[in-house]
């Protein structure tokens, strides 16, 4: 059920089409924000053409509930794991998550190597910033 506050000002019909408007926006932020491995899965085989030549091989993505870290890349086996609460960010900082554990696969230690990878993300240093910022404001209402 959702409850709509329009303005007294507006007439009858155009409330009714602002009402169905605002709802369907509503509707594809909230399927934006639901976890969906479906769509983490088609995201890093985008981010794998796009950055890496295709080259990357996995055996699973999906979402995992994780509360202290955003993302886990199981080097071994080939799976990546995306912290749940994760869906809620924007797109661009997702990708970022999804690079991040797609450069796990070649590299497991956070070395030069492995930030080589990482930085094929034109956005990746911006998107570091935005987590850091998300992490620390998260530490100070806890
Ligand atoms: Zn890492």
């Amino acid at each position: 059920m959702l409850e709509l506050l329009v303005p007294s000002w507006m007439p009858h019909a155009e409330r009714q089409q602002w009402a169905e408007k605002m709802s369907r926006r509503l509707e594809r932020r909230m399927e934006r924000s639901r976890p969906s491995d479906q769509r983490l899965m088609e995201r890093a085989r985008t981010l794998n053409d796009r950055h890496f030549a295709g080259r990357l091989r996995w055996t699973s993505i999906g979402y995992a509930e994780m509360a202290h870290t955003w993302g886990s890349c199981t080097f071994t086996v080939g799976a990546i794991r995306i912290a749940k609460r994760a869906a809620a960010l924007p797109d661009w900082v997702l990708d970022y998550l999804l690079v991040h554990e797609l450069a796990h696969l070649e590299h497991s230690e956070h070395a030069a190597a492995f930030h080589e990878l990482e930085s094929r993300y034109p956005l990746a240093e911006r998107a570091k910033g935005y987590l850091m910022a998300l992490d620390a404001a998260a530490l100070e209402s806890s």
